[in-house]
């Protein structure tokens, strides 16, 4: 079987139902737009389990979203969608490209959460874009748009909390959505949630937890993943 796609970090693949897809994680990890590039021991385990306990958790709080079930330790399966070439991001402490673009210093709470949108685009290295430039390039609608923030800003709200139970800083993460292949006029989050696309700090200590380990050369990429997992896993198993 060939995948019907392959990403820097992930697979996909045709089930036997038309409207699902399994996604595979893979051990690979890129930064810098694909320049820097590595392999992890265990890394595709630790996203598939890290991002299906967070999927689960937003199903629950009623986040519509593509998950449907956890197939093994590398692979989902999810509602097959046409993702919206618009990355969505969000940010609550000033940190990576927001430090850059504006020079501030990296760590400085936001009053408000700050989202930003981007293209898509690898070969044009996902570039920055507002709500104009998304109407004219046809990325999606006005009203996809006012859909996509309020959700954007209620996952925020969730897992911001989520995380700050088990001691850490939801500093910023990236989004996707995708139109349902089974209903075009569903929007639901899709591909994945992990350490790979936010950035957690430990509450206590300061400490990354995240791919920030892996850009900077922090060493110790999996055991904060590893951490990653096993605080949310224990929570879940005291709370629910
Ligand atoms: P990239 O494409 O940036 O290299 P990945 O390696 O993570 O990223 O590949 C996963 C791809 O699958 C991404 O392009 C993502 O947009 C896409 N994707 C995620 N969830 C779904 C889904 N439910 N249906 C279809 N495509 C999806
Ligand atoms: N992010 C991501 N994929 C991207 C761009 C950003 O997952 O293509 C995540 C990144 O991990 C971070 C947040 O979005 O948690 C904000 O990233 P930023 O814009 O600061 O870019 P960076 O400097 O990390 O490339």
């Amino acid at each position: 079987m060939q995948p019907i796609y392959e990403g820097k970090a992930k697979r996909l693949w045709t089930t036997d139902d038309p409207s699902t897809l399994r996604m595979e994680f893979k051990n690979d990890a890129t930064a810098f737009n694909g320049e820097k590039k590595a392999s992890f021991e265990n890394k595709g385990r630790l996203n598939n389990a890290i991002s299906t306990l967070i999927y689960q958790y937003l199903e629950k709080t009623g986040i519509p979203t593509h998950f449907v079930r956890q197939i093994d330790e590398t692979n989902v399966e999810v509602k097959k969608v046409e993702i919206l070439m618009v990355e969505v991001i969000i940010r609550n402490v000033s940190a990576g490209s927001y430090c850059k673009r504006t020079g501030m210093e990296e760590g400085i709470p936001f009053s408000q959460p700050v989202i930003e949108f981007s293209y898509k685009s690898d070969a044009l290295g996902d570039p920055l874009i507002n709500d104009d430039y998304i109407r004219e390039m046809k990325l999606a609608t006005p009203e996809d748009m006012a859909f996509l923030r309020e959700s954007a800003l209620k996952v925020n709200a969730i897992l911001s909390g989520f995380f700050a139970e088990v001691g850490l800083k939801l500093v910023d993460f990236k989004l996707e959505f995708g139109r349902l292949a089974s209903d075009p006029a569903q929007i639901v989050l899709a591909d994945e949630i992990s350490p790979d696309g936010c950035r957690l700090w430990d509450l206590k200590t300061g400490e990354k937890m995240d791919k920030d380990r892996f850009r900077r050369d922090l060493g110790n990429v999996m055991e904060a993943y590893e951490e990653v997992l096993k605080r949310l896993k224990a929570r879940l198993e005291t709370n629910g």
